[in-house]
């Protein structure tokens, strides 16, 4: 499942590569990578064809194309959605699902193998599509407001990392980020978010920026090229990562073996020693 800074990887790509450019034809291979368009592929197709790209905007894991006409081609990756901006001539992907013909000679595809993503068309969602504004800014927005986030923290009755998971507080920390960032911040999970001091909240964002602006470093080369990509399943930001899926490691800072609980179904990974579990906690 791509996280955050691989979405915000595509988003540049997409900045650079598709920005400016009309798109000249829309060909739909598959309806359903479409299903949020309710209007149908017929609709799309219209109402994006002929249309100039203006933008590349994102909330949390979200991307939109904010169009000429004030609309916008609104996409979500899903599990293993994937832009991909190639040449016409350049094969196509096997999971090609939606393609647009952009005025230069290029091609937008849209690839998703798991089919959980798709495309849709948010009718006056140039500045932010309706769809989505419910979702909460993200900690690489220069708009997040950290006061009320952590005013918001404060009055919740959770566990930190399900405050952190939750979009409406603040988007784009997927489990990944989370437990790094809880990590660099020396923070149980389990921590009830109403006994966080303001420091410590203020230093979890930081931990939170700092892990996501590391990990757009480490993608920044692949959007250099005449292709923009996002695959969740590929580790190119696994270097990185201090305690997610590092059970059994030793901590980087104690030499305590990592280790691993349940947690939502999912796993939760900490360094006992640096992150020692609080007396009162919420899962
Ligand atoms: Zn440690």
């Amino acid at each position: 499942m791509p996280e955050l800074p691989e979405v915000e990887v595509v988003r540049r790509g997409l900045d650079r590569h598709v920005v400016g450019r009309q798109v000249v034809a829309v060909d739909v291979l598959e309806s359903r990578s479409l299903r949020r368009h309710l209007a149908g592929p017929a609709d799309f197709v219209a109402r994006v064809t002929g249309r100039t790209v203006t933008g590349a905007r994102r909330r949390g894991k979200y991307l939109w194309l904010p169009l000429d006409s004030d609309d916008a081609v609104l996409a979500h990756l899903g599990m293993s959605g994937q832009m991909l901006v190639q040449r016409s001539d350049a094969p196509p992907d096997r999971h090609l699902r939606v393609l647009l013909t952009l005025s230069d000679g290029t091609q937008l595809r849209f690839c998703d193998q798991r089919m959980f993503g798709g495309l849709s068309l948010s009718d006056g969602g140039a500045e932010l599509p309706a769809e989505i504004s419910h979702i909460a800014r993200d900690p690489l927005d220069p708009e997040f407001d950290e006061a009320a986030w952590t005013a918001a923290l404060r009055r919740r009755r959770t566990g930190i990392k399900r405050a952190l998971l939750d979009q409406t507080m603040v988007s784009g920390i997927g489990n990944i980020y989370a437990d790094e960032a809880l990590w660099h911040a020396r923070l149980h999970y389990a921590r009830p978010t109403e006994t966080l001091r303001r420091p410590e909240a203020t230093r979890l964002l930081a931990a939170a920026r700092a892990v996501m602006l590391a990990a757009l470093d480490e993608g920044g080369t692949s959007f250099d090229a005449l292709y923009v990509d996002v695959n969740g399943q590929s580790g190119y930001f696994d270097r990185s990562l201090q305690v997610y899926g590092q059970v059994g490691e030793p901590c980087t800072r104690c030499g305590t073996p990592i280790r691993r609980d349940s947690f939502m179904n999912r796993s939760a990974f900490t360094c006992p020693r640096c992150q020692p579990r609080p007396r009162r906690a919420r899962w």
